[in-house]
């Protein structure tokens, strides 16, 4: 491609030539990379041992008699297996990730520094506590970041994602409850635009689910609410910003709604990152939040983790938070690790993600709460510029400003025969990750786009242009370029409804699948 004077890649015109297969699978200097299975033979080893002698054998007779499978490699076979597949790997260090819910900004390498100091890499969690004060320092300074930004009254570390914060929330929640004999209060509010795992974990804690639909301006049907509120709810779940992308104007007013009939209002923190320094949840009248930090304080995520997720939680939910936790006493600190009082327990053996806890408070202290705040409206700007210039060739689902994700709708591709599937396979042939899809449900081929602070405005432009070209073939009728795709990609498009039907888990010998 080249470039021309703005800047900006002039996009061939035509369309790109289906791709000849290679002889070898191999394109380019890209290696195509077979099963780990298919490379190895149980009778390659990668270390040279002496057969043992003399072994005498205690399993009274329960040997395994057959060859127990595992694919033998050599080490320079294993290496070459795992840096090809790091190499197919798309990072938030290569490009451009723009899934929206779920923030992906750049991990900074200080936050690595840190967090590899053998003071915080090399500790165990079962070390006498007087040889891991710093640690402990460390989280307690993060429970004080996290608690000023937030605005609430105590906050549980050990919740290890997301997902597992709500359960913490939703517990305490539960907890508090029982405890005032509030048992037929069971049933709990999840407007229509959640994510997945809200309803779920209030399902996980034993409270029904009631659905709030959505305004046409993408938000809380405030007169809907209402109308479900009743004696038996046990609070809400709501996502704020919410899964549109957009901010809920009636915030205050539904936190007054729900704890105006005794429940407590837990929030989806996934989209803090565009809050952080500009407002504080606890004043919103939220009783219980967890944080992402590998969304929004920066620590890395994808690929099934590690992530941590911090639930933060009113006075009112306070006394019920689950053990371990720190405590400060003079000088000394301290993990309480036994429920008193009202705690509702333990939710893991441990307290950890001690690498993510450091990664996060680097982040906060190299940032400042200014910087955290310069951050946060960065976000938010990014997301509204490419709202806005995106807005005539695709279809913005909502009209007004967005927060940190600008959400389309595939309206714009109404009458082409393109889906919102096949826009995203063509981003791939640009270099592009595609954006959340078909998320939240609410919103016809849902596109949610989050570009997140760290991408420059060079780099939005780029974005940009190769979106609207996108939209403008897609219009052109250039149907193949889209159906075909991805086309430069290591394999082409998979059969994704035979995959979701008949998925294979397990590689076979016999058909080499
Ligand atoms: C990411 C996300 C979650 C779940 O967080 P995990 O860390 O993936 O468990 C929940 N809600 C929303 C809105 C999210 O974006």
């Amino acid at each position: 491609m080249s470039m021309n004077t703005q800047g900006r890649s002039t996009a061939p015109e035509h369309l790109p030539a289906l791709e000849q297969p290679t002889r070898s699978g191999n394109k380019g200097l890209a290696q195509r990379e077979l099963l780990i299975f298919e490379i190895g033979t149980s009778r390659r080893t990668g270390v040279d041992l002496a057969e043992p002698k003399g072994i005498k054998t205690r399993l009274g007779g329960l040997e395994r008699e057959t060859e127990i499978g595992l694919p033998g490699l050599s080490e320079p076979q294993t290496m070459r297996h795992y840096v090809r597949l790091s190499q197919k790997n798309y990072a938030i260090d290569l490009g451009v990730y723009p899934l929206g819910s779920c923030t992906m900004k750049h991990n900074p390498r200080l936050n690595e520094k840190m967090a590899r100091l053998p003071g915080f890499a090399d500790i165990h969690p079962l070390q006498p506590q007087e040889t891991v004060q710093g640690a402990l320092a460390l989280m307690d300074e993060l429970s004080h970041w996290i608690l000023q930004l937030t605005g609430t009254a105590c906050v549980a570390l050990s919740p290890k994602a997301g997902a597992h914060g709500e359960l913490c929330g939703m517990m305490a929640i539960r907890a508090r409850l029982d405890a005032d004999g509030m048992t037929h209060k069971r049933r709990v509010l999840v407007p229509a635009s959640a994510h997945g795992t809200n309803p779920a974990t209030a399902v996980q804690c034993g409270f029904s689910v009631d659905e709030i639909p959505a305004t046409k301006e993408g938000r809380v049907d405030l007169d809907a609410l209402k109308a479900k509120l009743g004696d038996d709810v046990a609070g809400i779940m709501l996502t704020n910003p919410n899964t549109c992308g957009l901010f809920e104007n009636d915030i205050i007013e539904i936190a007054a709604l729900i704890h105006g009939v005794g429940g407590y209002f837990y929030c989806d923190g996934a989209n803090f990152n565009a809050l952080v320094g500009r407002v504080r949840p606890g004043d919103l009248g939220i009783d219980a939040m967890h944080l992402n930090l590998h969304k929004t304080f920066s620590t890395p995520h994808g690929g099934g983790g590690p992530g941590s997720g911090p639930t933060v939680l009113s006075a009112a939910l306070a006394p019920y938070a689950p053990v371990p936790y720190v405590q400060k006493d003079g000088g000394k600190y301290s993990l309480v690790e036994n429920a008193q009082g009202d705690s509702f327990g333990r939710m893991c053996a441990f307290h950890g993600q001690m690498g993510m806890f450091v990664r996060a408070l680097s982040y906060m202290l190299s940032h400042g709460s200014d910087g955290l705040r310069q951050a946060t409206q960065d976000a938010v700007l990014n997301a509204n510029y490419i709202q806005a210039a995106l807005s005539e060739d695709m279809s913005p689902a909502y009209g007004g400003i967005c927060m940190h994700e600008a959400l389309f709708d595939d309206s714009f591709l109404k009458g082409t025969g393109i889906d919102t599937l096949d826009f995203a396979k063509a981003m791939i042939d640009e270099g592009y990750h595609p954006m959340t899809m078909y998320f939240p449900l609410v919103v016809s081929g849902a596109l949610l786009i989050e570009p997140t602070e760290s991408e420059s405005k060079a780099e939005l432009d780029r974005f940009i242009d190769v979106m609207k070209f996108l939209a403008q073939r897609a219009k052109a009728g250039e149907s193949e370029r889209f159906k075909a795709a991805p086309i430069y990609a290591p394999l082409r498009r998979l059969d994704e409804t035979r995959a979701a039907r008949k998925p294979v888990l397990r590689w076979r010998e016999q058909t080499g699948i």
